[in-house]
């Protein structure tokens, strides 16, 4: 069986099975082994480490992982690709389960019970992009026992997920991911890299979970409504963000009185505040209805 990875054993696999992209899966394979290498590297992939792969491909990745950890489980939504990675691509390899199902169903904290005693695990993938989203706050709200996730992704939201106020990417997805990780972009990838080519950048990132969390809120519920509502209308005032929002029922004294509180100005705009004020922000509102 050869090694992924480059155009030519990549195009080979392919041809051999008929294989068509899936433009729905968001299906673009890696074909540049100095980006896979990168992607081992700095997910820190050791002997020790039980790894999830979100969306295997055909295997490119998964071969990198079986090489490198103690055992991989790969999760493919496409059911035309088990037979090619469990007949070709991955036949060599014992310590890998390849699992033909949507990620967003599948109960991955079960998986790191049964297979890692509960451990916290790994997760590496090539994703596709049209659920990021939802596939990083699902891993970091399910409450799985998680080391650190790196994953490629859309260059712009690999900018959005890092960065802080004052930027025109910093939203909500920046304060969640933060809330719960490190960021770190590790490298930026053209799209000469994948096949076929992708009409958007590409970026890796690493998110290292906090092993205790940074801030201190009493609700973290309330304190991602609140972000959600101060996001939700970027232009508008953190006080009309958060009075006009359907999913809060906050009075609009007490609101005015918790910027106050907080030491910022009534016309702050929520895109100004750090997640420490964002906290700071939900516990005093809190404080104040509890009075
Ligand atoms: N890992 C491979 C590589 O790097 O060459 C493929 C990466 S490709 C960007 C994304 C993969 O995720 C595709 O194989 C696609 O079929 C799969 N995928 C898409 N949606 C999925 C889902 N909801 N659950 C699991 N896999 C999914």
């Amino acid at each position: 069986m050869a090694t992924l990875g480059n155009p030519k054993n990549t195009i080979e696999v392919l041809q051999k099975y008929g294989f068509n992209f899936q433009k729905r899966f968001g299906q673009n394979f890696l074909i540049d082994t100095h980006v896979l290498e990168k992607i081992i590297r700095s997910a820190n992939v050791t002997k020790d480490d039980m790894v999830l792969e979100i969306g295997p491909g055909i295997g490119t990745m998964t071969q990198y992982l079986c090489e490198n950890a103690r055992e991989v489980v790969a999760v493919e939504i496409d059911k035309n690709l088990i037979p090619i990675l469990e007949n070709d691509t991955l036949s060599e390899y014992d310590n890998v389960t390849v699992i033909n199902e949507d990620i967003l169903k599948v109960d991955i904290k079960k998986l790191a019970e049964e297979k890692n005693n509960g451990k916290p695990i790994k997760v590496v993938a090539n994703l596709p992009y049209y659920i990021t989203t939802p596939i990083i706050m699902g891993l970091f709200e399910s409450g799985v026992p998680i080391e650190n996730i790196t994953v490629m992704v859309q260059k712009e939201v690999a900018d959005r997920m890092q960065t802080g106020p004052g930027s025109k990417d910093y939203g909500a997805l920046s304060l969640a991911v933060q809330y719960y990780a490190e960021p770190y972009i590790v490298a930026n990838v053209p799209a000469n890299c994948f096949m076929p080519r992708p009409n958007v950048g590409s970026a890796v990132i690493r998110l290292t979970t906090h092993t205790t969390p940074t801030v201190d809120v009493k609700d973290k519920t309330l304190m991602f409504k609140i972000i959600r509502a101060s996001f939700n209308q970027r232009r508008k005032t953190l006080l009309n963000g958060l009075n006009n929002s359907s999913e809060l029922s906050i009075s609009k004294e007490v609101i005015v009185q918790a910027i106050e509180n907080i030491n910022k100005p009534a016309s702050v705009r929520g895109e100004a505040l750090t997640l420490e004020e964002f906290a700071a922000l939900t516990n005093e509102i809190i404080a104040l209805t509890e009075e």
